[in-house]
């Protein structure tokens, strides 16, 4: 008894294709540590792994809790996983496909792995310890580098027929012409609000002769150019990067608009890199977007809230899937 008592600690993995963050919670599932790296696919699955191993040690470093402390780690990835083998069916942003992962992991940190997608785990979090905490319905939209969502349903994640839902970055919101999407449609959300489209508009209009501060945020480099740049010129009233990040956020509210006018949520809940970095200047507008769209609007039929968990959604949904694989392990043990 005594043994299994101090396994109580676990470890949350935000896997992304830029970067990997890690955490250590306690026994009451506070937070002891944050870890961060750049993820480098291109070092390949061994290199990937590796570098997911480094980030965990240096987190359990930080935090002084021992290896043998730690019950399971629980990782988020930016794709399809099959939670009951361990498996990545295909994550694009990290090319793999039919990746045993949880078993490379095991192998590597020698504790068990739990794998879930990273923007169920987003919604889990939100669901748990962000501004989800007292909705039995509500919808997340994370904004970053695509646009995922989270569907939750009489408290329940609402995972679809074949557990595809939640694609809201793919609703169409440009009818005619749109920008061609990674999906291979026109016109989807992603393709006019997500971090990459905006970083994409305005690298396209500097490199036609635009004036930007981004130029100078980014020394000129502008594969540099992430949500804090962006926040940054922002804040400054870069007209160009105004313009478009705010063309962004009215397209955000006319999605936000269409998931209450047919799921009548308790409310929609934003989360994400350009949410942490602009969320305080998007909102208003967003807010007024969805207002002017949604049938029958009002302040308590549109409430569109912050998350309230910035960057840690990710690590906090890995932390409550590892939580979640030992208290199965456990009833197995047991029964
Ligand atoms: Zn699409």
């Amino acid at each position: 008894m005594s043994h299994g008592k101090q396994k109580q600690h676990v470890v949350g993995v935000d896997l992304g294709g830029t970067k990997i963050l890690a955490a250590v919670f306690d026994g009451n599932f506070r937070v002891l540590s944050r870890e961060k790296k750049n993820t480098r696919p291109e070092l390949g699955v061994d290199g990937v792994i590796g570098r997911v191993a480094e980030c965990v040690n240096e987190a359990l470093a930080a935090a002084a809790v021992p290896h043998a402390a730690i019950a399971a780690i629980g990782i988020g990835i930016p794709g399809m996983v099959d939670r009951e083998r361990g498996l990545v069916r295909i994550a694009p942003n990290l090319n793999w496909h039919e990746l045993p992962l949880a078993r490379l992991a095991e192998r590597r940190l020698h504790f068990p792995a739990a794998l879930i997608n990273d923007v169920q785990a987003g919604t889990l979090a939100v669901k748990h310890q962000g501004a989800g905490r007292k909705l039995q319905n509500f919808v997340c939209m994370f904004i970053g580098t695509g646009i995922g969502g989270g569907i939750v349903l009489n408290s329940e994640l609402y995972r679809g027929s074949s557990g595809m839902s939640g694609e809201i970055g793919h609703m169409v919101v440009v009818p005619e012409d749109g920008p061609k999407c990674g999906c291979g449609n026109r016109g989807c959300l992603e393709s006019v609000a997500s971090r990459s489209a905006i970083v994409r508009r305005v690298v396209a209009a500097i490199e036609k002769g635009r004036k930007s501060v981004v130029s100078d945020l980014c020394d000129g480099d502008m594969t540099r150019v992430r949500s804090r740049i962006l926040a940054e010129a922002y804040r400054e009233g870069d007209k160009l990067v105004r313009r478009i990040v705010d063309e962004a956020a009215d397209y955000i509210g006319i999605g936000a608009a269409n998931l209450i006018n047919i799921l009548n949520p308790q409310a929609v809940i934003l989360g994400g890199g350009l949410m942490q970095a602009l969320g305080e200047k998007l909102l208003p507008r967003i807010r007024k977007s969805a207002m002017a769209h949604v049938i029958g609007a009002n302040p308590e039929r549109v409430k569109i809230l912050d998350s309230g968990l910035g960057d840690d959604a990710g690590i906090i949904g890995a932390g409550l899937a590892a939580r979640a694989k030992v208290a199965t392990a456990k009833e197995r043990f047991f029964r």
